[in-house]
Parts: structure tokens; sequence; C-alpha cells
């Protein structure tokens, strides 16, 4: 096992140096800044993307200069979170892999993916890359020709690539592979093409598939009987997001995504395994236990979300818990070794349930849901599509236990279609068209997990899209889509910080320490599935192009 912050307070000598030139509070002792890496996507294997870290305080924010910028040389969306493991930093983009120095910036090598030219037109939601994943001397990341790619990390160089499946019938990959129990374990995208999700196993060493768990149940298994037909066949349960390991109970956690086509109607039955959390054996894919979110999900309420992994005191009882802001607008605690549901509270505006009934772990669906369902009408239907909140993880707070999260503040007109299916064209089967009547169309929120209350919120007309990051210095890292990286206070909300990196930023910030100095980290970029489908107008002057930017306090 790996722990994926490594902390080493060797640079205790080099640090006293440093602060020594630093404001400090009367009679406050200083801590040494330990030298703090970033091992893994989620800043640890628990996903909660909280440090602790305290030199880039709230009294110290307003010193925080760029220390260096490096050109991506890509015009996509920049969704890749860094790594910095052993002195270098690694970052993806769709078509590129790159190690830098952490210190100054300087490339070290790129590795090019060479692109079959009618890649790009079959992703649905946005040309990216989520990052890598690293286990011993390899680098591992997939590939949106839905290949996956193991290089060697001191050169850069191919070591292995493996196609999961072919591209173009609508699969796509972008997500960050997880490491669990020596096995390389990826997901896909394309939920809304008629695919049929699943998950692959790897061998680190030679790429070989050691196994693949589809995610919608065939006529033969079980489940099978949730499907009509052969419908899950091109069912859905896409595995675009990554997931979570508790090495203590050898379980992966990985969410699956919206059934197919949107229109539910046409797959009458609950759809196992479609907006699940499902638990499985890392060595061979085996489900264990799971929990459906939204049983014959007709909304594209996708269950992918992180599943952030915390120990938690609820209802008087010490428990292991994940937990997941969804998309469907309910924020989930389940108990992680049984799957028991402990508790589903909106944490954002919601009308297509009454609520989750806790009894039976399924939402109760409202007058309006039902009316869409008996009579097929144009309904209106809050979160979107999108979501109470989309891809961009949230963050957790152990101390304060809260949760901080971009989300979603608007709605969609809804109406069910007749399906046809054409191989790698979208499959919905719905006319729809977001509702955007509130200003606010986003907020930066504290959420209580066990409670789904917000304790504080900052809106935003434009809804942001970027992840969170959370610190011991009391401070929330967020970015907006108008380019601005942000430092709000952890307490309150205030925003305290903030600084123009010349795109917009969907990105995952990191903090990280070396030599006694802490560092953030930020990849800009403007691109995804907001600026692809909103058609909002105000996004015109914010100008593409990718390039990560890295932070420290000014010296004095
Ligand atoms: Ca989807």
């Amino acid at each position: 096992m790996k722990f994926s912050i490594a902390s080493r307070v060797s640079a205790a000598i080099a640090a006293m140096v440093f602060l020594t030139g630093c404001e400090q509070k009367d009679q406050t002792p200083v801590a040494a800044v330990p030298d703090t890496e970033v091992r893994t996507l989620g800043m640890g294997q628990h996903l909660q993307r909280h440090s602790t870290l305290t030199q880039i305080n709230k009294d110290t924010v307003k010193r925080l200069v760029p220390v260096w910028n490096y050109s991506l040389s890509d015009k996509r969306g920049q969704e890749s979170q860094p790594l910095v493991i052993d002195g270098v930093m690694y970052v993806t983009t769709h078509k590129s892999t790159i190690a830098l120095n952490p210190l100054t910036g300087k490339q070290v090598w790129k590795h090019e993916i060479d692109y079959p030219p009618q890649t790009p037109r079959i992703v649905c939601c946005g040309i990216v890359n989520r990052g890598a994943a690293i286990d011993g001397n390899k680098l591992f990341r997939t590939t949106l020709d839905a290949h996956v790619l193991a290089l060697d990390l001191e050169t850069g160089k191919e070591v292995w690539k493996k196609e999961a499946i072919d591209f173009k019938t609508g699969y796509s990959m972008t997500v960050t592979p997880l490491i669990a129990n020596g096995v390389v374990i990826t997901g896909m995208s394309g939920g809304e093409y008629g695919t049929r999700g699943f998950l692959d196993g790897w061998d680190p060493e030679t790429g070989e598939r050691l196994w693949r768990r589809y995610t919608t149940a065939a006529p033969d298994e079980p489940g099978g009987d949730t499907w009509p037909g052969d419908t899950a066949m091109a069912g859905g349960g896409p595995t675009w997001l990554t997931g979570s390991y508790d090495p203590e109970l050898d379980l992966v956690y990985w969410g699956t995504g919206n059934g197919g086509p949107w229109n539910a109607e046409f797959r009458k039955g609950d759809n196992l395994y479609i907006t699940s959390v499902l638990a499985m054996r890392p060595k061979t894919g085996e489900l264990i236990w799971y929990y459906q979110f939204s049983p014959n999900d007709p909304y594209d309420y996708d269950g992918v979300n992180e599943l952030v992994m915390a120990e938690l005191e609820v209802d008087g009882k010490p428990r292991k818990i994940i937990m997941q802001a969804n998309r469907n607008g309910f924020f989930y605690v389940l108990d992680r070794e049984t799957g028991e549901l402990l508790k589903a509270n909106a944490f954002v505006r919601q009308n297509w349930a009454e609520g989750i009934d806790m009894k039976t772990g399924r939402p109760i669906e409202s007058e309006i849901t039902k009316h869409m369902r008996a009579t097929s009408e144009k309904v209106e239907i809050w979160p979107s599509a999108l979501g109470g909140k989309n891809w961009m993880p949230m963050s957790y707070d152990p101390e304060r236990k809260m949760v901080f999260a971009n989300t979603l503040n608007f709605g969609w007109t809804y109406k069910p279609l007749q399906p046809s299916y054409r191989a790698g064209v979208f499959y919905m089967a719905v006319d729809w068209a977001f509702v955007f009547s509130e200003e606010q169309r986003g907020y930066l929120k504290a959420i209580d997990p066990l409670t789904g209350e917000t304790k504080w919120q900052q809106g935003s007309k434009i809804p942001s899209f970027s992840g969170t990051l959370n610190t011991a210095g009391g401070l929330v890292f967020s970015g907006a889509m108008t380019g601005e990286f942000q430092a709000f206070d952890s307490d309150t909300g205030d925003k305290l910080w903030e600084f123009q990196t010349g795109s917009g930023i969907i990105g995952q910030p990191i903090t990280w320490a070396k030599d006694g100095r802490q560092y953030v980290t930020i990849a800009s970029g403007i691109g995804g599935a907001y600026v692809l489908f909103s058609g909002d107008e105000r996004l015109a002057s914010v100008p593409a192009g990718g390039s990560l930017w890295t932070f420290a306090l000014m010296d004095d």
C-alpha cells in the first residue's frame, strides 16, 4: 500500500530559514512545512482534497503570487489534476502527457498522442482528459480513442498501449485511472451514444486485461430482469469519473451514469446497474454490494460523481462512510462496508422527487415526474441534465466536517420522444432546453454532509465548473469560468484573493510543499459541457488556451 500524500520533515531546516523572512503572528510558534506530495487524484485515497499545510492561510493569502506558468499548447478544456511525485510534476491534456520541474515550470519530457482524424467529433461533452495515475515506474492515462496508455516515468516513452473498445461506436475515455491492490482500473465515457458501460482491470506491468465488469445487466445475468428485452445492451451506465479505494476493506467504489436512451419509458424497470455505486474487489471486479441512486432515471442524473471517504459519527455511531453530491440534487452518505444508506438530503433546488425513502433507499418521485411519465408531456425539471453538481470534484474538510462544492442552479424543459438508435450518434430521445431563470446560475457552497444544509454560499452568474481544494489554513480554492483563480474563507465564504489566469478555469487545484515552501497549482483553459451547450454569450470574451499555473507566497 502506498500513502497518497507522503510527508517528510527532512526539510525542516530549510523551512525555518525561509519562514524567518515571513510575517508571523506574535508568540505563535511557526510549524515547519514538511515536503508534501500529491501522489493521486483527489489528494489522497479518500479523495478529500484537504491539505494540512498552513503556510498559505487566511492572513497570508494576500501575498500569493505566481511562481511560473507553463503553456499546455492546447486550446481545449483543461480538467486535468496534476500530480507531484519525487520532485516531478505530471499533467495531461487530451493529447499530451507532460513531466515538468515543479519549482521552475521547466519541461522534463512530453509525450504526444497521435489521434485518428475522426476522434474528436465522437466525444459528447468536451475534448478533455482528467489526469494520470502513477504506480512504481509507470504513468497510466486514458485516451479519447478509448485506449489505456502506460508511459515510463523517467523518459515518457510508451511502455504499453491497449485498446479498451472500438471508439467509433460512441465510446471515449477521459477518466483518470485508479490504482487499487496492484490493478489499474479504468472507466469509459459515451453514455449518450447507446453504449454499454463497463469497467476494466489491467495488469500494470503487461497491460493484460485482468477483468471486465459491465454496468448494465445482460438478460441472462442477475438484474437482467430489470430491463425489457435486450435494452441493457445499449443501456448506458457509463463510468466516466474515477472511483475511490479503501485498502483496509479492499473495496473499490465506482459510480455509474445514466441509462440510455434518456427516455426511460423505453426501458421500463430499475435498469441495474445504472446511476449506482458499485463496491467491487479490485483484483477480480467481483461485485460485493451496490446502491442505486435513481432507478430508471429519465433525467441523465449520472451517479458518477466522486465518492469521498471519511470517518463520521452518524446518529451517534462512528461510521466508515462514502459520500456523494449526486447529479440528482441529493447528497448521499452511505456506510462503505455494507452499502447501507445513512443520509440523503437535497443540497440544491430540485423538483423531480419529494425526497428519498430512507427505508427502501428509493426516491419518492414528485407529481411533476409522475405526470411526465404518465403523459409524455413537456415538464420543467430542476436540476437540469447537468445536475445539482457536475463532474467538478468537491473537497471535504475533516476538521470542520464540511464539504465545499461548486453547485449548479438551473433547470431544463423535458419532453420524451420516440428513440431511434444509430451507432456512434447521440441517443437521448428527449426534446430539451435549459431553463436559466435565476440570476445566480451556480453557487460555491459549504455543505453539511449529514443534513445537506448550506452553511454559506457564494453565488456566480456564470456557474463554476472548477474543482475545489481546502486547507488547514482555512482556505477553499476554486476557479471561475472567466479565468479568476480564487481563495475563499472556509468559515464564512468571503473571497480573500483572486488572480486572473488568462482563460477559463475548469480544473482541479492542488497544494503541495517543497523545501519549506507551500505551493498551489491549477490548470487554466476553458471548455467542457457548459461552454458547449449553454449558449452563454458572456463566455465569448474568454479566450481559449491551456496553461498550468503555480503560486506561492512572496518572500516578503
Ligand atoms: Ca450522462
